[in-house]
């Protein structure tokens, strides 16, 4: 474990708190939101307390002070991602938002009949019905990368699938549900090479692996804010400049006009032109504080926590007996996700047995219906680890399961 573990912790309020039940809070939650740190959230206070107003609009104090935190906020999301310009990074709800956004201004305006989309069954939804509406509606076709017996990408079926017809490849950084890393570079040297575009949902990926778009040559990445430690209802979607300049706005209002007519208007410059209304002001600002505080302990902490943690939580899931855990057994190129299920065992009951014990996880099918019915599975449990979870989180996770196994009768 990272020598200064306790004080990383401290850093989470949340984690010191016990549930209305009594027992400690063992969060392995965070692929579906993390917590944030203090840092982020006495931000958020200092915005409303000391400076809230809107940005963009007067030449009064406040709102300058804002405008200037809120790009400064832009401009340390620019940075972290490796992207070329501030420009480049939009402000959006969050993930789901920045896909809709390219899948309909991208989609509409460049898709036509026959075109092609390269999709694989372990993306999440909000990285699959986008697309798939959209291809309806432009009369394109979806194609979908072969998964490996272990739930990997084919690499040699994907190459098989790009033709002169392949307008876009969408990818996960990481599966929220396999915690699969894919090879995004390599996916996108192939991907430009058939003259396609790369869309990469970087909402698991980007919070635990540094990713930069420019050497990795992606097109566009969306990330969410409550996934890296910053808050909700904030997310990120990078394009790259010559990309965003070609595109139609998506919504359309205040905020994103240069001039308006009677009968017709003309689009302000990037970002703007995409950041119609009124953005979240503080959580846009606080963004920017969760991304400094994950500057600040390095991606080499984080992968050092994640990966120790990993091996533990996988040798020890592994000896559960009837415990079947997704996605590749070897920690290579894999995150700290841990879906599973117990044979006999009803996820749901799983999760809530789970509970009494104080350990928060996830069940369902996390918004991957097409990869539960590849695994033909209903449904799994889902433990989601980050650099805050402990050795001892793993063993409470599996005193914990060992209850339910007694429970549920298993034993
Ligand atoms: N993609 C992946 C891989 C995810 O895990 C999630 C969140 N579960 C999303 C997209 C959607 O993110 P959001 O709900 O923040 O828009």
């Amino acid at each position: 474990m990272v020598a200064n573990l306790s004080a990383i912790r401290n850093d989470f309020p949340i984690l010191q708190r016990s549930l209305p039940n009594g027992k400690p809070l063992v969060y392995l939650d965070s692929g579906a939101s993390a917590q944030r740190p203090q840092v982020v959230i006495d931000k958020i206070t200092e915005v409303y307390e000391q400076y809230y107003s809107n940005v963009h609009r007067g030449v009064h104090q406040l709102g300058d002070r804002v405008t200037t935190e809120m790009e400064s906020a832009r401009t340390c999301i620019q940075k972290f991602i490796g992207a070329e310009h501030p420009e480049e990074i939009i402000f959006t709800s969050g993930t789901t938002m920045s896909i809709n956004l390219v899948a309909y201004s991208w989609g509409r305006h460049f898709l036509k009949e026959g075109d092609e989309i390269i999709l694989n069954e372990m993306e999440h939804h909000a990285n699959f019905v986008p697309w798939q509406a959209i291809a309806k509606e432009q009369g394109a076709v979806l194609k979908f990368i072969k998964l490996t017996p272990e739930g990997r990408l084919d690499l040699e079926h994907y190459q098989s699938l790009l033709t002169n017809r392949t307008r876009l490849v969408a990818v996960t950084g990481m599966s929220n549900v396999l915690g699969t890393i894919n090879p995004i570079t390599e996916m996108a040297r192939l991907a430009h090479a058939a003259g396609a575009l790369i869309f990469v949902d970087g909402a698991q990926s980007v919070p635990h692996l540094p990713v930069n778009v420019d050497e990795s040559e992606i097109d566009f990445l969306a990330f969410s804010g409550h996934k890296i430690f910053g808050p909700s209802g904030i997310g990120v979607l990078y394009g790259r400049k010559a990309l965003l300049e070609n595109l139609p706005p998506f919504l359309y209002g205040g905020n994103m006009i240069s001039e308006v007519h009677l009968n017709e208007s003309k689009w302000a410059r990037l970002p703007a032109r995409f950041e119609a209304g009124t953005p979240a002001i503080a959580q846009a600002i606080a963004l920017g504080t969760a991304i400094e505080y994950v500057n600040q302990l390095g991606f080499d902490v984080i992968a050092e926590q994640e990966h120790q943690l990993s091996q533990y939580a996988m040798e020890q899931l592994q000896s559960v007996p009837g415990l079947e855990i997704y996605g590749p057994q070897e920690l290579e190129q894999r995150g700290a996700i841990f879906s599973f299920n117990i044979a006999g065992a009803h996820p749901e009951d799983l999760a809530t047995l789970l509970d009494r014990k104080g350990i928060a996880v996830r069940h369902g099918h996390h918004c991957t219906m097409p990869l539960h019915q590849l695994l033909q599975i209903p449904a799994s449990v889902r433990a989601s680890l980050t650099f805050y979870n402990t050795t001892e989180d793993i063993d409470a996770l599996i005193e914990a399961i060992d209850f339910a196994r007694q429970r549920l009768r298993l034993t």
